[in-house]
């Protein structure tokens, strides 16, 4: 068993340490926390053992019923890998100590590509990162737009990609951010970052991103434009997807045509936290013009698409399994993906 921490028990931590713990050869360790709250008491509820940053605040996690295990670093010490899912910026703080106690380590989106010595995909390049000390999980964006480059590319090749991602303002839970009645140029300046950072996981691609932010919590909408090197159809294209365990085709027959219509039906489906850890690509965007020109909109659930991402880097990193046909199974079997 793998025996892996989750260093920053958030919005992405607390869904890394549910699907750890529903993996067949790994486990969860230990989760942490910086402060008293409601995910404390869920770290609490599923049983993992509760780390926390600063010892000193032991009495009021303790006064608020709440046990603590250790600091961070007893965790640390403890995991054969880190997920660090704490906010952007933090894990290249945190990277020292995973460094001095020589852990292999998992860093997320909100870093910068340097932090780690491979940014990673599971479909893309799972087997550069086999055996690396420590990868980055790029971001909701790029892990949505690198699927479904890499599956034309693979099939079509890819000449370019013009993508506009409308991105929600936060995350459910998130009272501080915004806007509430405003479309946000975000970066007003052309091209966004998440061309580059797509880049960083397939270097060849010729990308051009814009970007823009709107008032909702439930996942981005991309639209994707790619010019393909080869002939195909329609059909064709379907066909890839369809034959794609992380792009989920949503069907004309749903008849959704929206984010909130998709967070209804995962809701529905029973899915954890309605998480859609599939592109959600909508059938009837996708379009071939003049048998190269490659159109499609996407749905990507921010909170959802980069867990089984995490999942497979672990046992990439740790070398236990060296096909990745055989991890990405493994991980969507054990989180209940629906065909
Ligand atoms: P979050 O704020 O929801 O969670 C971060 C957690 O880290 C919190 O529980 C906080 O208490 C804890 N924390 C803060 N400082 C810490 C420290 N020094 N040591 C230990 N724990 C600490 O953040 P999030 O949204 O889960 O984002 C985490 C990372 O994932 C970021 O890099 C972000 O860019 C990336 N990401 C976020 C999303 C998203 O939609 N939320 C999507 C993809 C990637």
């Amino acid at each position: 068993m793998i025996k892996v921490a989750i260093n920053g028990y958030g919005t992405i931590g607390k869904r890394v340490a549910d699907a750890v713990a529903a993996q067949p050869d790994m486990e969860v360790i230990g989760v942490s926390k910086t402060s008293v709250s409601a995910e404390a008491y869920i770290a609490k509820e599923r049983g993992f053992p509760l780390y926390i940053a600063d010892i000193e605040k032991r009495e009021s996690f303790e006064k608020a019923g709440i046990p603590v295990a250790g600091d961070v670093e007893e965790m640390i010490k403890k995991a054969d890998i880190v997920v660090d899912a704490t906010p952007g910026g933090v894990g290249a703080k945190n990277r020292p100590i995973y460094e001095l106690y020589k852990k292999k380590a998992i860093f997320q989106g909100g870093e910068d590509a340097d932090v780690a010595e491979i940014s990673f995909n599971a479909h893309a390049n799972y087997k550069e990162a086999i055996g690396k000390q420590s990868a980055r999980v790029v971001s909701c964006n790029t892990t949505g737009l690198v699927r479904v480059i890499h599956a034309l590319d693979q099939a079509f090749g890819v000449e370019k990609v013009r993508a506009v991602m409308v991105r929600r303002g936060g995350d459910p839970n998130d009272i501080k951010r915004g806007p509430i009645d405003a479309i946000v140029l975000n970066p007003v300046t052309i091209p966004s970052h998440h061309g580059p950072d797509v880049r960083t996981v397939l270097p060849h691609i010729n990308i051009v991103t814009l970007a823009m932010i709107v008032p909702t919590t439930f996942m981005h909408m991309h639209t994707v434009q790619a010019d393909l090197k080869k002939e195909t159809t329609r059909d064709a294209v379907l066909e890839v997807f369809r034959s794609h365990n992380r792009i989920g085709l949503v069907t004309k027959a749903t008849k959704i045509t929206s984010n909130a219509q998709l967070r209804e039906y995962t809701q529905d489906l029973g899915r954890p936290r309605t998480d859609l850890w599939e592109n959600g690509v909508f059938e009837d965007s996708v379009s071939v013009l003049d048998g190269k020109e490659f159109y499609c909109f996407q749905a990507i659930h921010q909170e959802a698409d980069v867990i089984p991402e995490n999942i497979d880097a672990i046992r990439a990193l740790m070398g236990t399994v060296n096909d990745p046909d055989e991890s990405i199974r493994m991980t969507n079997e054990a989180l209940g993906f629906v065909a």
